[in-house]
């Protein structure tokens, strides 16, 4: 069950929980919902969900 996905930064050396609040972005492709996420740090983290 991935009922709460654990959404880490992938900048090196972050690893900050990242939040919904900080989802700028929620698209659409064939592989499913993809989020991304921007991080206090800058980094932008993009994860593939369903
Ligand atoms: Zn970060």
């Amino acid at each position: 069950m991935l009922d709460e996905l654990a959404c880490v930064c992938d900048a090196e050396g972050c690893e900050r929980r990242l939040t919904d609040e900080e989802c700028m972005l929620v698209y659409r492709t064939p592989a499913g919902k993809r989020r991304a996420y921007e991080c206090a740090c800058g980094a932008v983290t993009v994860t593939v969900g369903r």
